[in-house]
């Protein structure tokens, strides 16, 4: 059903602070950043193996990832797995009573099709689906 981890979500304050310590401590390169609109939130990805880091900065104060920081502080937000059809994805959790925040896919970052999984049904964990091309 999932293919593999396509990446690891990790909210931070800021993203040119959050850099050093992957750059310059882990010693991982900066693939690029994005803004994503739709989630108030600037992207920057980092490439490991066949997975990758998305540090997330939130351009909002209102925005998820701010509000999650607010609650939690910095740290891993979410856990992304590749799925090859999405909406056959989401089709399949419902019928397997898992709640879903999306019920539709959306667009993330890298144009890919997402959707959240409720963390009530992941023993905590929230879970995005993402399907790329
Ligand atoms: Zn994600």
């Amino acid at each position: 059903m999932v293919k593999k981890v396509d990446h690891i979500g990790v909210a931070v304050k800021s993203l040119d602070e959050t850099l050093k310590f992957y750059k310059d401590v882990l010693g991982m390169k900066l693939e690029g950043t994005e803004v994503v609109e739709d989630q108030k939130v600037k992207v920057a990805f980092l490439p490991i193996g066949d997975t990758e880091i998305e540090l997330l900065e939130s351009t909002d104060k209102e925005g998820p990832i701010a509000r999650y920081i607010e609650k939690r502080g910095e740290g891993i937000q979410h856990i992304a797995f590749r799925v090859d059809d999405i909406e056959k994805a989401i089709e399949e959790m419902k019928e397997k009573g898992i709640r879903m925040i999306d019920e539709k896919p959306r667009y993330g970052a890298g144009g890919a099709k997402i959707a959240f999984l409720h963390p009530k049904s992941t023993h905590g964990v929230l879970v995005e689906l993402c399907e790329r091309k």
